[in-house]
């Protein structure tokens, strides 16, 4: 197999970055992928599926695949250990989200290695997952008892009657995944959902299974019950309904397309869904920002993951004032940026994960530029580094009619607009049906977080790209409008898989007519009791 790191320099723009001397074969050996398929919930009458390793094309690994009597059969399994695990204290399930944040710290370097021989990311941008995984696990571990406790309400007859609000797990949650963020996005759901007390039945994308597969043995390792997190592989149209068939409650993330389908599953059944989907996500540079921060905050805003990142920025607005100066650093630092698909340190970006994407990225870039929009850096594939990879690009002149400016292209290309008022600004970042995450550069604090408030996306970071909304764990994370439905992280993060449940208990007299009154002077009391409630300031 061709080491690609080794691949020498190309004649495109970019640099290419130091090669790492490991092939994915070695760092992927069969054995390894042979123990991980043995973790997929697969009867063995489905053809068994190869995917291919983004960085060489070469093929990576063979995995079987779920048929829809499968995925019946995981929920039996989940639903059969669900019981004795919710059954167990909160402090006992959230220790093996705590041992599991220390053994993934541990055992990083075997992970980073699959992440990047899955998906073609560059180290760093997959050390992004550990990251906001091991942070999920640990937030959780530690607040999912105060979450989930019961809470003391007010009740229907103040000293009468006694009420609590309790948490019961949903039962077994259908968890549906993609391939951009796969360690991230098949856990971080995941582990709220056991600490409530919950099974998972997992659908990662074919592409990316090994990680997936790889984290079920780190969490087994920290002492979950292996049949709590099944994992069924597939094609999404075929096995995806019947995920979303059996569940109690889905957990989705992916495309917006695929999210309308699967709500609408989930709606017939009268199931709940918690949707995070696309985004057109703006970054807005205002005329006080720190130029030389906001064009490096931009780098990474646009092309962390090659832009294969739902929160990354697609839509560049930047203050007229400031535009050219912005402009010629931001482009000089993407034009610097190193591309290379080594299985170590020190690539500044890495591949696009599969020819779907690098033809959709194509297809944005030349259609805009045959209608006139302008490549300010990058711009083209970069074959002689590997398959898919294609250049950090900056596109300026876009118009409405270009694709670019409007659909998610979910690759490394961004389109600058100028603007002249904040007002104007706001409303064209507004001007999207999606609403997931936007950034707003400004040396005003104060004024950053005003202009925040009125953007119509789920997080919004001032200052900086995606990373510390996203890094806020305890706070929501999601999208609105076509951008999804619910949230991950903090309260809604974890709540969302429990049913809220009410126990109230009434004592002395019940809240009917009782003691010899009859219906009117029942009637009469209660009326005088809540104008004295009142009065009293309790209801
Ligand atoms: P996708 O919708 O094609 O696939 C996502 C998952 O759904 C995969 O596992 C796929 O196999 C499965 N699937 C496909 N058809 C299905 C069906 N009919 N029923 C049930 N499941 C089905 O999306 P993708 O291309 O894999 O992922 C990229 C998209 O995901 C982008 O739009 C991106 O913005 C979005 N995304 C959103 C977030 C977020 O948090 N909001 C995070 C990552 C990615």
């Amino acid at each position: 197999m061709t080491d690609i790191s080794a691949v020498s320099r190309g004649t495109g723009r970019n640099p290419v970055a130091p090669g790492a001397g490991r092939t994915v074969a070695s760092a992927v050996p069969k054995s390894l992928v042979a123990r991980l398929a043995r973790g997929v919930t697969a009867g063995g009458d489905a053809r068994p599926v190869t995917t291919l390793a983004p960085l060489t094309g070469e093929p990576l690994a063979e995995l079987p695949q779920s048929t829809p009597e499968d995925v019946a059969g995981a929920y039996r399994v989940a639903r059969q250990a669900q019981q004795a695990w919710a059954a167990l204290p909160v402090r006992r399930r959230a220790e093996v989200l705590l041992r599991f944040h220390d053994l993934l710290l541990k055992r990083q370097d075997e992970v980073l290695d699959l992440i990047q021989a899955e998906t073609g990311k560059a180290r760093l941008h997959a050390f992004e997952e550990v990251l906001a995984t091991a942070m999920a696990a640990r937030h959780y571990g530690r607040a999912a008892a105060g979450y989930l406790k019961d809470r003391r309400r007010g009740g229907a007859v103040p000293v009468l009657t006694h009420t609590v609000e309790g948490r019961r797990p949903k039962g077994v949650i259908g968890h549906i995944s993609p391939w951009n963020y796969p360690l991230e996005l098949s856990v971080s759901d995941a582990l709220p959902a056991f600490v409530a007390g919950n099974a998972v039945v997992n659908k990662p994308d074919t592409q990316t299974a090994l990680t997936a597969l790889w984290a079920r043995e780190l969490l087994i390792e920290a002492g979950l019950p292996a049949e709590l997190w099944q994992v069924v592989i597939g094609d999404g149209p075929v096995i995806g309904p019947a995920v979303v068939e059996h569940a109690d409650y889905v957990s989705f993330t992916g495309s917006t397309r695929t999210g309308r389908d699967v709500a609408q599953r989930a709606a017939a059944r009268l199931v709940g869904a918690s949707l995070e989907l696309g985004g057109k996500n703006a970054l807005l540079v205002l005329a006080d920002a720190d130029l030389d921060k906001a064009a490096e905050g931009a780098v990474r805003a646009c092309f962390s993951s090659a832009g294969q990142l739902c929160i990354s920025i697609e839509r560049l607005f930047v203050h007229r004032s400031v535009a050219d100066a912005f402009l010629a650093k931001f482009a000089e630092r993407t034009a610097a940026l190193r591309l290379g698909g080594g299985l170590a340190y020190g690539a500044d970006m890495g591949s696009l994960v599969s020819g779907r994407q690098l033809e959709t990225v194509t297809r944005h870039v030349e259609e805009a530029v045959k209608a006139g929009a302008t490549v300010v850096a990058g711009g083209q594939a970069r074959p002689e580094i590997g398959p898919l990879f294609f250049e950090p690009t900056i596109l300026d002149g876009v118009t409405p009619e270009m694709a670019v400016c409007t659909e998610e292209t979910f690759g490394p290309v961004v389109s600058i607009y100028r603007f002249d008022t904040e007002e104007e600004a706001v409303g064209l970042a507004n001007a999207t049906p999606y609403g997931l995450n936007s950034s707003v550069w400004t040396r005003d604090l104060r004024r950053g977080r005003a202009v925040a408030a009125r953007l119509h996306t789920g997080t919004v970071n001032v200052n900086e790209a995606y990373a510390a909304a996203y890094g806020s764990v305890a706070s929501p994370m999601g999208g609105m409008g076509d951008s999804g439905l619910g949230r991950r992280h903090g309260a809604e993060g974890i709540l969302r898989f429990t049913e809220a449940q009410t126990i109230a208990s009434q004592r002395v007299m019940p809240l009917a007519p009782a003691f010899g009154l009859d219906d009117a002077k029942f009637a009469a009391l209660f009326t005088k009791s809540l104008r004295a409630l009142k009065a009293l300031g309790f209801k």
